[in-house]
C-alpha cells in the first residue's frame, strides 16, 4: 500500500478525549475512529489487524474441527423469550419494528445457532458437531470508556458445539481450551486460565482466559511458579500472599487483567429449550450436552495494543501486524518503486511511505503505526547497492542488501 493513495492519515496529537492508551494510539496512528462511546469504525489498518487476528482465530478453530458459518444480528424476540433471556439479561439490546414487533440485536448466539443445528443433528451419528462464527456482537455495557477492549458493538468469534454425552463434552472441552492457548500464545500473548462460575449461562464450571493488563477491569490472583490462577471476583477463598493451593510453591500475587476468551459448559440448558433431541444407538431420545466458546476479537486487538506499545507508538507483534515492512525512501522513489514490488512479488505485506513531507515525520510516523521492520532506501545505502533495516524495537539500524533482508523475513 502506498501512503500517498491513502484517505487516512497518522495524526500528529492523540484525542484529548480518550482514556486508555489503545483508544489513544490507535486513533493517533489512524487505525480506527470513535462514532460513540464503544462503537468504532475500523480504517485500513485496523480492518487488516482485526482480519490477521481472525485469520489465526479461524486456522486454529477449523483445525479442532469448527465449521464456520454466519449467523445473523437481528433476532426476533421470541428466541429470546424461550430461553427467559428477554427478561433477564440486562445487556440486551432491544428494538421494535414499525409493525410493533419485538426484536433482539445479538448479544450471543445460543439462541440462533441452537434451533438451526436442530434441522441437522437427528441421531447420535450426527454427533459431536462444532459450528462457529465471527460476528458483530451488541450489549448495552454502561461504561464503555475502555477504547475498542469495552464495546458496545464488538467483534466475537464464538463456537458450539454439541455432544451426545458428558464424556464427549469434558473431551472436547480440554481440546478447545488447548486451541485457545495456542491462538493466544500465536497472537503474543500470554494468556493465563481462571476457574470461574457460569455466570448467566449456567451453573457450570466455566473457563476465563486472562491477559495482565492495567487496562483490565478483572482482578485476579495468580502463582508465578505454576499455572495457578483465579478471577477474585468469583472465588475469594483465596488471598494475595496466600501460599498456591495448586503447587505450593509460591506465593498468590494479585494482578488486574483483561478477559480475552471464556469457555462454558451450557449442559443441557439450550437443548432443552428448544427441544433438540437425539436418538442414541439404542433408540433413546435423548438431549445433547452443549458448550460455548468465545473469543473478543476486537477486544484481543486492544488488549495488544496495551501491552505492546512504547512511548512512540504501538508494536505489534509480527503474526498480526497490518504490514511487516515499512518501507521509507529518502529521495530514491525509481529504487523504492522496485523494492516495493520485489516485496509484493515476494507476498511480503509492504506499506510505503511515498508522500512528500519531510523524514523526520516519516519515522515517526513508522513508529506510531508499528509495523515490525522498517527499511530505509537512500543515496547512502545505495551506494553499496544496500538497504537500512530496522527492527521496531532496536534502536540500531543494520544495513544489508534486499536479498539477505527477504532470506531473514522468511526464515523467521
Ligand atoms: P465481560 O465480563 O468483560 O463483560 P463477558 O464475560 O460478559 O465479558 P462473554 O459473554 O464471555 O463476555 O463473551 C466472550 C468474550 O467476548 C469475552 O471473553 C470478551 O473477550 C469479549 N467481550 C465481552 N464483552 C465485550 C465487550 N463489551 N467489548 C468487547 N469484547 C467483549
Ligand atoms: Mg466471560
Amino acid at each position: 500500500m502506498k501512503m500517498s493513495r491513502m484517505g487516512v492519515k497518522p495524526e500528529k496529537m492523540a484525542p484529548k478525549d480518550a482514556e486508555t492508551i489503545n483508544h489513544k494510539l490507535l486513533v493517533q496512528a489512524g487505525f480506527v475512529r470513535q462514532l460513540m462511546a464503544g462503537v468504532y469504525t475500523y480504517l485500513p489498518f485496523g480492518l487488516k489487524v482485526l482480519r490477521n487476528i481472525q485469520n489465526v482465530i479461524r486456522e486454529e478453530m477449523d483445525a479442532i474441527g469448527g465449521e464456520e458459518i454466519l449467523m445473523p444480528m437481528l433476532h426476533p424476540a421470541e428466541i429470546w423469550k424461550k430461553t427467559g433471556g428477554w427478561d433477564s439479561i440486562d445487556i440486551l439490546f432491544k428494538l421494535k419494528s414499525r409493525t410493533d414487533r419485538d426484536y433482539a440485536l445479538g448479544s450471543s448466539q445460543e439462541e440462533v445457532v441452537t434451533p438451526t443445528m436442530k434441522e441437522f443433528i437427528k441421531s447420535y451419528r450426527d454427533l459431536p458437531r462444532m459450528p462457529y462464527h465471527i460476528q458483530w456482537k451488541f450489549r448495552d455495557e454502561l461504561r464503555s470508556k475502555s477504547g475498542i477492549m469495552r464495546g458496545r458493538e464488538f467483534l466475537m468469534k464464538d463456537m458450539y458445539s454439541f455432544h451426545l454425552d458428558q464424556a464427549d463434552f469434558d473431551r472436547f472441552y480440554e481440546i478447545a481450551k488447548s486451541a485457545y492457548l495456542k491462538i493466544f500464545a500465536r497472537l503474543g500473548l500470554d494468556a493465563k486460565v481462571t476457574e470461574a462460575s457460569g455466570g448467566d449461562f449456567s451453573e457450570k464450571i466455566s473457563y476465563e482466559f486472562e491477559v495482565l493488563t492495567d487496562a483490565g477491569e478483572v482482578n485476579i490472583l495468580y502463582c508465578d511458579a505454576c499455572e495457578f490462577c483465579a478471577n477474585v471476583d468469583d472465588l475469594s477463598q483465596y488471598k494475595e500472599g496466600d501460599a498456591c493451593p495448586k503447587c505450593d510453591k509460591s506465593k498468590l500475587m494479585s494482578s488486574v487483567a483483561a478477559e480475552v476468551g471464556n469457555v462454558f459448559d451450557l449442559g443441557q440448558k439450550y437443548s432443552k429449550a428448544f427441544d433438540l433431541k437425539v436418538a442414541t444407538s439404542t433408540g433413546e431420545q435423548i438431549f445433547p450436552i452443549m458448550g460455548c466458546y468465545g473469543i473478543g476479537i476486537s477486544r484481543t486487538m486492544g488488549v495488544i495494543v496495551e501491552k505492546f506499545h512504547d512511548d512512540k507508538g504501538i508494536i505489534w507483534p509480527k503474526n498480526i501486524a497490518p504490514f511487516t515492512v515499512h518501507l521509507i525512501d529518502i529521495k530514491q522513489p525509481e529504487k523504492a518503486q522496485e523494492i516495493y514490488d520485489t516485496f509484493k512479488s515476494k507476498g511480503i505485506e509492504v506499506l510505503w511511505d511515498d508522500r512528500d513531507i519531510n523524514v523526520g515525520g516519516k519515522f515517526s510516523d513508522a513508529d506510531l503505526i508499528g509495523c515490525p521492520w522498517r527499511v530505509v532506501v537512500s543515496e547512502k545505502s545505495m551506494a553499496n547497492n544496500e538497504i537500512e533495516v530496522k527492527g521496531r524495537q532496536s534502536d540500531e539500524p543494520e544495513m544489508m542488501n534486499l536479498e539477505k533482508f527477504i532470506g531473514n523475513l522468511n526464515s523467521d
